[in-house]
């Protein structure tokens, strides 16, 4: 299955599997699971992690943008999808066609929609976006009601939901967060006191699905937890999530360099003493960013080995351990269990000096995926 290229991801669907299930039991029974699926579910396929969501009993699918909601609903993915924002109004055809329910914000935008689902005969549900503080996308809390009036009043619209995203979520106790929700709340209050149904009220990501349960609502949105990766230092541990990528690839080639010999590109690292280089057949378009050159580490036999010279494009570079007769053809672990040891994708995003979401995103670009479970 790795015949062409000895380098790829596996991805773990059984461990999606626990995941939504670990992740459902910190939420009440009558709040709905949405797995969120957007950037190719994290580098992860969206296709086949939405499938095994969903046959798993998540009600909602989450994306960012049209196209990742058409290759859903082409992969024959029936599940209500959210699009995160309101995308031009040139796309709404699309939209109808393929029940992809957007994110509203601009006046401009529901009445397009609005024209458009009542010249079809139908009515188009969309979720309202709050700003509560990130000051992101939304609409102002003092304009919500209004908003929300407006969504209710047009002929080919149904206010579907209203939510909004938290800022400092993944901060426990933070108090910006707590001021989000006090916002939040008391928008579907007046929205509830002007005889307006809000619809599905959510509010959730990863991080407030697991630390603030006042959070909840109707829905959590979950995404980086889905896939056993960190929400916030510790979140793994505290939900009990298991990770669901591992990146490898075998050596391609090995090598004898004397001392002081270089290795890579501007001969950065220099051997102290004569040693074995290993090559493996994946760089920085494959998701190794070029800053964790020199700094990260690579499982070789069960053991941790230093990668050494400049992460190439296509090519990296291993100091093959004393204890190690690898050669070409030996599997190596850059995210992942090997024998006793692992390394995680957050130890590795530090070698990078980016989080866990940036790094598993990065990872699903080039390299072939391999799906288990
Ligand atoms: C990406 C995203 C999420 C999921 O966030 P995680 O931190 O990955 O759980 C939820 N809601 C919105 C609006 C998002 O853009």
């Amino acid at each position: 299955m790795t015949d062409r290229r000895w380098a790829w991801v596996e991805v773990d669907l059984d461990a999606v599997r626990h995941n939504v299930r670990t992740l459902r039991s910190l939420i009440p029974s009558n709040t709905a699971f949405m797995a969120v699926v957007k950037a190719d579910a994290y580098g992860h396929g969206a296709v086949s992690v939405a499938r095994a969501a969903v046959e798993e009993g998540v009600e909602w699918l989450g994306v960012a943008t049209v196209d990742e909601a058409l290759e859903l609903r082409t992969s024959g993915i029936a599940a209500p999808i959210l699009m995160f924002s309101e995308p031009p109004v040139s796309a709404i055809p699309e939209l109808l066609e393929n029940r992809v329910v957007p994110t509203v914000f601009s006046t401009e935008f529901v009445d397009a929609l609005s024209a458009a689902a009542s010249a079809r005969g139908v009515t188009a549900p969309v979720h309202l976006k709050v700003d509560t503080g990130m000051h992101r996308i939304g609409v102002a809390p003092d304009h919500a009601v209004a908003f929300a009036r407006r969504i209710v009043e047009s002929p080919g619209l149904e206010l579907g939901g209203v939510f909004t995203h938290f800022a400092t979520a993944d901060v426990e106790g933070d108090a910006d967060a707590a001021l989000q929700l006090e916002r939040f709340c008391a928008v579907t209050r007046a929205m509830r006191e002007a005889d307006i149904d809000p619809g599905v009220v959510h509010a959730a990501n990863s991080a407030a699905t697991i630390l603030i349960p006042a959070a909840a609502f109707d829905m959590v949105r979950v995404g980086i937890s889905l896939y056993g990766l960190e929400a916030f230092p510790g979140s793994v541990k505290r939900a009990g999530t298991r990770p669901v990528m591992s990146v490898k690839s075998r050596a391609i080639s090995s090598r004898r360099v004397e001392e002081g010999e270089g290795v890579g590109y501007g001969l950065t690292w220099r051997a102290p003493a004569a040693a074995t280089i290993l090559t493996l057949p994946l760089g920085y378009a494959d998701g190794v960013h070029r800053l964790s050159s020199n700094r990260m580490e690579v499982l070789v036999d069960g053991v941790r080995a230093r990668q050494v010279g400049r992460v190439c494009m296509d090519q990296l570079m291993v100091l093959c351990p004393d204890s190690s007769n690898a050669g070409p053809g030996t599997e190596c672990v850059l995210v992942g269990a090997q024998g006793e040891d692992g390394i995680s994708c957050s130890e590795a995003a530090a070698w990078a000096e980016t989080i866990d979401y940036e790094l598993a995103c990065a990872f699903g670009a080039r390299l072939e995926r391999v799906y288990l479970g």
